[in-house]
């Protein structure tokens, strides 16, 4: 058992990203929403903040990136804030569906009293039409002071990606208008979408993602305050949904082989929550840490194909699978 330095990580860790930084080839940027097609597929960079103090970030630590489905976890964890988990929970379910994340398979076979979970659109859409407020500015005013009391700022909004999303948003608008056929949605249907659009659009960067990330390794609390800024309860819900349906029809395999709870978005970030563990060994980030990743060049499933290596990689070096 040597000790961990923060040299030997820093080496570590930017070996490894150089190396898979060379398989963002095998991906492709998105593309659907078109100015999403204006990122570097060669870009990836990591972030870790580990409850141990020790913290490293390599790559493309620089570049930041709008916040995309990955916002649908923090759009879940205020609307529970708001309302309550019970109420949150009898209008959406926590299954994982299998399919795309803005299938409308589910909804078009009107056998389900709810969409299957948060963070599929329909289910977000959902989510986010249970906000408090009238406006989208106001609905996600609460989000944003979440954000801003993790972050110590408050993230900025990228008004040209939010427009981008809104004028090419054919998919998201025929599921919005499924949504109000079935009686889902608690608001009027442009003001939710123009609010989820909006959500979508928060503008991070690597090290935002793993400073929440740890957040929520410590079930919502922060280490620095000890402040509980997401309920317990709330903040394990989450993370079992992430664990269960955060990495789109990919999920199953992401908890198999990489073990931790974490979720995705299109333009090419992901978090990932890595709990505190008991280990004999000493391995790096065992008293747990929070985890960003970017790389936009993406697989099939629409997760950061080279951030999906590299999580793999370091998840099974350090044991941090919580199975
Ligand atoms: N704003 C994107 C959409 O709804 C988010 C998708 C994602 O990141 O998975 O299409």
């Amino acid at each position: 058992n040597t000790k961990i330095t923060q040299d030997w990580l820093q080496n570590y860790v930017d070996d490894w990203v150089t190396f898979y930084q060379k398989q963002t080839k095998d991906g492709e940027v998105a593309s659907y929403i078109p100015i999403l097609k204006e990122a570097d597929p060669k870009h990836l960079g990591i972030s870790i903040l580990g409850n141990n103090g020790l913290s490293v970030r390599s790559g493309n630590v620089d570049t930041t990136f709008t916040i995309q489905s990955i916002s649908k976890v923090f759009c879940f964890i205020v609307a529970c804030m708001e309302r309550g988990v019970a109420y949150v929970l009898d209008r959406v379910d926590v299954e994982p569906t299998g399919e795309a994340f803005n299938s409308i398979m589910h909804l078009e076979m009107r056998k389900l009293k709810k969409p299957f979970n948060p963070f599929v659109n329909a289910g977000a859409i959902t989510v986010t039409s249970m906000l408090n407020g009238k406006t989208p500015d106001e609905k996600l005013e609460p989000l944003f002071q979440l954000l801003e009391k993790i972050l110590g700022h408050r993230p900025s909004l990228n008004l040209d990606v939010y427009e981008s999303e809104r004028d090419s948003s054919i998919r998201n608008r025929a599921i919005g208008y499924y949504l109000v056929e079935l009686d889902y949605l608690e608001s009027n249907m442009d003001i939710t979408l123009e609010t989820y659009f909006k959500q979508c659009s928060i503008e991070v960067s690597i090290d935002d993602l793993a400073i929440i990330g740890r957040v929520l390794a410590n079930d919502g609390l922060d280490m620095q305050t000890d402040e509980e800024i997401i309920p317990r309860k709330i903040a394990r819900l989450a993370k079992a949904l992430m664990l269960t349906c955060g990495m789109y029809d990919a999920s199953g395999k992401f908890a198999a082989y990489v073990g931790i709870p974490a979720k995705s978005g299109v333009s090419g970030g992901i978090i990932a929550v890595a709990p505190p563990r008991v280990r004999e060994e000493v391995l790096p980030f065992t008293e747990g840490c929070g985890i960003g990743v970017y790389g936009p060049a993406l697989d099939n499933q629409g997760n950061s194909i080279a951030g999906i290596k590299l999580l793999k990689h370091i998840a099974t070096k350090w044991d941090l699978s919580i199975f």
